[in-house]
């Protein structure tokens, strides 16, 4: 396997082009905000794959990034960040799951500060190589549990959860803005729910949160305690 540097500046010049064909079809699957998808097209998504799998990596598909974890479909991405950004500036964003570090750096392209939280050690050190590759500076990464109080003082314009729950991680709402919004994968389960996993907003409101499902969708679950 090649140093990150050897995968940038080999098949990291040429997948430009293929990057570029991936945000057009991006826009013709319904990504209208323009801010998400040049975000989408300065990030390099092949680095965060393994080398055996970087030449899918614009391809429309989950891929696995070791500890049994995947890296989000790009559609996926792009639709929980236009649904984080809503057409607003966000000045600070709190993401739960870092994975491989992918989202987190589509996020840092437009965000003033990315705050990324993982609960399996090897994948934080893998996303910092990936992050540090990219020489993004607005990053902070943390080994940690974001299913519960992550025990500091933060405040953000949205919270990102990139792995499916089966009820909103209340313990983080309290980090959100006024008009602050979470964006996260939840399985509705009980009396009225349907048992399908949807990406949700939840939007804090002047007196309540609003809940809002959007599209179907399929993550790794969202588990509790370091790894
Ligand atoms: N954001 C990634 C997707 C990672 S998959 C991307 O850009 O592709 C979801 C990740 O959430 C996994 O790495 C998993 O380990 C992590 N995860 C699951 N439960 C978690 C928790 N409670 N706290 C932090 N990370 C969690």
């Amino acid at each position: 396997m090649g140093t990150l540097g050897e995968k940038m500046s080999g098949i990291g010049m040429t997948s430009a082009r293929t990057r570029a064909r991936m945000v057009e079809r991006l826009r013709e699957q319904g990504i209208r905000d323009e801010v998400v998808l040049s975000a989408i097209n300065a990030v390099p998504r092949h680095i965060f794959v393994d080398e055996a799998l970087a030449i899918r990596a614009y391809e429309d598909t989950p891929l696995p990034i070791g500890s049994g974890q995947t890296i989000s479909q790009p559609w996926v991405v792009a639709r929980m960040t236009e649904l984080a950004r809503n057409g607003r500036d966000l000045e600070r964003v709190l993401e739960v799951g870092t994975g491989c570090g992918y989202q987190a750096a589509v996020l840092a392209q437009f965000a003033g500060e990315v705050y990324t939280v993982e609960r399996i050690a090897a994948l934080v050190a893998k996303a910092r190589r990936n992050l540090l590759a990219l020489k993004l500076k607005n990053v902070r990464l943390k080994h940690g549990d974001g299913s519960a109080d992550l025990g500091e003082d933060l405040v953000v314009d949205a919270i990102v959860v990139t792995a499916g729950a089966t009820h909103v991680p209340t313990a983080l709402l309290k980090y959100l803005k006024p008009g602050g919004r979470m964006v996260l994968p939840l399985t509705s389960h009980g009396e009225h729910g349907d048992g399908v996993q949807r990406l949700t907003v939840i939007e804090a409101g002047p007196t309540a949160y609003r809940e809002q499902a959007f599209d179907a969708v399929r993550f790794v679950p969202l588990l509790s305690g370091l790894a």
